[in-house]
């Protein structure tokens, strides 16, 4: 009997050929099978033939709304810098999102990043992406060949041994603590919906930071960050860092500095956390293609935290609202910047 993932795999393939065969999209943005035991790669199929390819499972990881913008650029009719946009409609792209890649789609949007209808969503109910870093973690020094996937159970092979593990015991942290695992948008529904998950804490991890003295949270971030070569995965794989030109890549003016000097990663790490804030859905890509196993996201989360309960906002959950932080109103409390004449210390 087909697994859940294999028959959400056969509906997305059976969709996606008929959106291309049908000519309502030109290019569909989904996975392939990647050349090492739990991964996957991004695969863009623009031609119905190739529809046999995709594929979904709990490997799932990198968020695909990071190519969503190149790839509708792709399927536009070519002009110059200075050739005014084409009339009519331009073709549309489809993409496969579960709850925290389409809000992501949707914060693309509020930031005119992508027009919405030019968008095809493939909404998948999610249940939760297995981390590779965790079950590495439990078959430390011995190398996996192969892991089939059950709908609650992880069979891992390798050579001389063969176990079966728990599935939810080894999902990431970001997904356990989920709370919206269904799409908000669907133009096209995979699978079944699945509902809002109850967490009474989803900031748990960051509370727990925070209780810490200053002198143990610097310790934290210090040693947490140590390790980092500065490969700039992390920034490469979220879809909310799509500057043409990042900070850290400007010579004129240089902000931070390209060593691997504590107090450059430091403040790369920092900037790029603020840069994220009330726009960051903890979708986790970040996290997993770390090549050090860094907690990075921990950074964003806290401002997600902070942007929640300052602002009542989740990023991507209101998409008629404006962003909470490029918007402002005349009357917005602005205590830490100037205090009224006679009303206390400058500052305060
Ligand atoms: S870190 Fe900041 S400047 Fe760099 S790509 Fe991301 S949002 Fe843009
Ligand atoms: S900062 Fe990380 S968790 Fe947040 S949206 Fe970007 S990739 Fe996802
Ligand atoms: S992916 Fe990891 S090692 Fe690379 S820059 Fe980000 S935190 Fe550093």
């Amino acid at each position: 009997m087909p697994t859940i993932n294999e028959k959400i795999s056969e509906e997305i393939r059976a969709q996606a050929k008929k959106l291309l065969a049908e000519g309502t999209v030109a290019a569909v943005i989904g996975y392939a099978s990647g050349s090492l035991p739990m991964t996957v790669k991004p695969l863009v199929v623009r031609r119905p033939e190739d529809c046999g390819k995709l594929l979904w499972n709990t490997f799932c990881v990198l968020n695909l709304a990071n190519f969503l913008p190149e790839v509708l650029k792709s399927v536009e009719p070519p002009r110059g810098p200075r050739d005014p946009k084409p009339e009519g409609p331009l073709p549309k792209v489809a993409i496969m999102a579960t709850g925290c890649w389409s809000r992501n789609i949707v914060v693309q949007i509020q930031e005119h990043q992508v027009e919405r209808e030019r968008v095809v969503v493939m909404g998948v109910g999610s249940r939760g992406m297995v981390s590779r870093r965790k079950v590495e973690a439990l078959f430390a020094g011995r190398e996996i060949l192969a892991v089939e996937e059950l709908d609650h159970d992880l069979i891992v092979r390798g050579s001389g041994f063969e176990e079966k593990i728990n599935r939810w015991s080894v999902v990431r942290d970001n997904c356990q603590t989920c709370t919206h695992p269904d799409p908000l948008l669907v133009d096209v529904r995979i699978g079944e919906p699945v509902s809002d998950r109850k967490n009474p804490n989803p900031f748990k991890q960051v509370d727990e930071l925070e209780a810490k003295s200053a002198a143990e949270r610097w310790g934290w971030f210090t040693s947490e960050f140590a390790t980092c070569i500065r490969c700039y995965a992390c920034r490469n794989a979220c879809p909310l860092c799509y500057c043409p030109t990042c900070f850290v890549d400007d010579a004129k003016p240089q902000w931070v500095g390209k060593s691997l000097d504590a107090t450059d990663t430091g403040l790369f790490h920092v900037m790029r956390a603020y840069h994220c804030a009330g726009r960051c859905t903890d979708c986790g890509a970040c996290e997993s293609v770390c090549p050090m196993g860094i907690n990075m996201r921990l950074l964003t989360k806290k401002l997600n935290k902070d942007v929640l309960n300052l602002y009542g906002i989740e990023a991507g959950m209101q998409p008629d609202s404006p962003l909470p932080l490029t918007t402002y109103k005349i009357n917005d409390p602005q205590k830490f910047i100037v205090t009224e004449a006679g009303a206390g210390k400058e500052g305060e």
